[in-house]
């Protein structure tokens, strides 16, 4: 496995998303939704590096079913959350194709929000097959399957602090 992305580069990267996110949500009812499991490192460490009040909620969607091949988008709406009239950040560990992030904004837009944005870890360059853009994004990366700080293969790899890319030989 290659590091793409060192923990000490994230944690910097987050620091300036923070400031970002905290004077442009000064004063306004933010709800931060993430989308499970990937987000769920960004979004704690993103909530500790906002200085504004805030609620929380999660979306569970899946995408990628097995190994490296996306399946269809699947959305538990059990734990959906109270997003109406709040200003909602919709938070996702990668934005490849797009069409998880977009799927959700409707699912979201629905529910009747103040507002509705949407903020990446990680932003695959060329991928997209929607005209929908990420209003907020931490790191443009490759095309290349990463791994590490909550993203998954086959829901290994969550845990580690870093981003790495996964290599064929890793997989062999
Ligand atoms: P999209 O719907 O934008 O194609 O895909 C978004 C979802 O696919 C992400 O939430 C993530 O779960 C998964 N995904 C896309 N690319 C990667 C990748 O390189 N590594 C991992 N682990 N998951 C990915
Ligand atoms: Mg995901």
């Amino acid at each position: 496995m290659r590091v793409l992305l060192s923990e000490s580069q994230i944690a910097a990267r987050l620091d300036e998303l923070g400031h970002e996110l905290s004077a442009a949500y000064r004063g306004r009812p933010l709800t931060v939704v993430g989308v499970l499991t990937g987000s769920l490192l960004f979004v704690a460490d993103l909530m500790r590096k906002l200085d504004v009040p805030h609620q929380v909620g999660f979306l569970q969607a899946s995408s990628y079913r097995t190994g490296t091949k996306a399946g269809t988008l699947s959305v538990n709406r059990e734990y959906f959350p109270e997003i109406t009239d709040r200003d909602v950040m919709l938070i996702d560990d990668i934005f490849d194709t797009g069409c998880t992030l977009s799927t959700l904004l409707e699912l979201l837009q629905a529910a009747r929000p103040r507002s509705l944005r949407t903020a990446v870890l990680l932003w695959k360059e060329g991928t997209q097959k929607v005209a929908l853009q990420p209003d907020y994004f931490g790191f443009k990366i490759p095309n290349e399957f990463v791994v590490g700080y909550g993203l998954d293969h086959n829901q290994d790899y969550r845990h580690l602090p870093h981003i790495a890319v996964l290599e064929a030989s890793d997989l062999a």
